[in-house]
């Protein structure tokens, strides 16, 4: 194995959180150390913020890393790991950067560990630009179990942007044997389920969406949930639409902001299912960028999608500067694509 520094750029691609993430995942995994510049150039505040910075930390206590420039603001990091090293870990990212985030950064290490591990981590379970905790727990760790991964995780309290204080643990077992993965249907859809979740906010928020919803989606096939907070954390309101087909569970999401009105926060959810449904692909855009890191690593495999992001090409990219031996092929197909990961010899 080389140990060879790699050196990255923050701005490339997409130029965001996503590239120091996933240097840090793949660092850990392949023992690469790795550079960093211009740590997320393409944000309007750039550099380390915490949830990055949380990031960071985790991967440094997994790694048994050492690491220059882990300071609030950074904008350049040098990180060299020394293995991967499974245990019980409690992360807290402080305020309401993203906890699923964090997991989501040293995931990949642990399931590669020498033994199983317990993750504890505090802060945002329910933040935009995001994968709210609904989604890792029942569209991404499923995606994860066919590809032989066995992580199961508990949300012990939300957290919404911008309070935070919420809370996630997460078990996750070393794999012993990595699966390829063939997602290219997403089979007939079983069952469908609209959730409201609003935490210390007027109840006449969550009624309009309802009512947005009933109107946008068919009434007999999506029922609507309500789950309503009002012991003082928040404020907060989500819409997760859950869409459970024979081969996959898709989520997706949209939040509540001040100056936002109810209904288009309803519509914005339903314009993601609805881009979904009409590609006829199983995995939504989110997924997809997520889904390449475990693939790459673990034993490849093939799905189709219904859009391939900004945040896909960029992770891509990522994992091609880690792993040369890696093939990545993302092939636009009429309204959807194909993304096809291919392992060649470990190097
Ligand atoms: P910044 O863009 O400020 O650097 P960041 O570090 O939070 O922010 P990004 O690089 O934007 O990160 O990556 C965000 C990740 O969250 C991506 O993997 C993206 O797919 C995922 N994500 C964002 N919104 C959702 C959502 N609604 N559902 C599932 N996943 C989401």
């Amino acid at each position: 194995m080389t140990t060879d520094r790699i050196d990255l750029d923050g701005a490339a691609g997409e130029g965001g959180g996503q590239i120091l993430r996933s240097a840090l995942a793949l660092s850990l995994v392949t023992g690469r150390p790795f550079r960093l510049e211009r740590v997320r150039a393409g944000r309007r505040k750039p550099g380390l913020l915490r949830q990055h910075l949380a990031a960071v930390h985790a991967a440094t206590a997994v790694g048994h890393a050492t690491v220059t420039g882990a300071v609030l603001g950074s904008q350049e990091l040098v990180f060299t790991p020394a293995g991967c090293h499974g245990g019980d870990f409690a992360f807290a990212v402080g305020g309401a950067g993203s906890a699923t985030l964090v997991l989501q950064t040293v995931l990949p290490a642990l399931l590669c560990a020498d033994r199983p591990s317990r993750v504890t981590v505090e802060g945002g379970t329910h933040n935009p630009w995001a994968p709210p905790f609904d989604f890792v727990a029942k569209a991404y760790l499923p995606a994860l179990a066919r590809v032989g991964a066995t992580v199961t995780a508990t949300l012990d309290r939300r957290g919404y942007f911008p309070a935070g204080g919420g809370r996630l643990v997460a078990t996750i077992e070393p794999v012993t044997a990595w699966r390829p993965l063939a997602l290219l249907e997403r089979g007939p859809i079983l069952a469908r389920r609209a959730r409201i979740l609003l935490a210390n906010l007027p109840g006449g928020i969550a009624a309009s969406e309802e009512g947005v919803l009933r109107k946008l989606l068919p009434v007999d096939l999506w029922p609507v949930e309500h789950e309503r907070e009002t012991d003082g954390r928040g404020p907060g309101n989500v819409i997760l639409l859950e869409a459970e087909a024979e081969h996959v569970t898709e989520v997706f999401s949209a939040f509540g902001e001040l100056d936002v009105r109810a209904g288009t926060v309803a519509q914005d959810a339903v314009d993601e299912l609805r881009a979904w449904l009409a590609s006829d692909a199983p995995v939504g855009p989110h997924l997809a960028d997520q889904l390449l890191l475990p693939l790459a690593l673990g034993a490849g495999g093939t799905f189709r999608t219904s859009h391939l992001t900004a945040h896909t090409h960029t992770n891509a990219e990522v994992i091609r500067r880690f792993l040369p031996d890696v093939a990545i092929d993302l092939v636009q197909d009429g309204p959807a694509a194909t993304v096809t990961v291919t392992r060649g010899p470990r190097s």
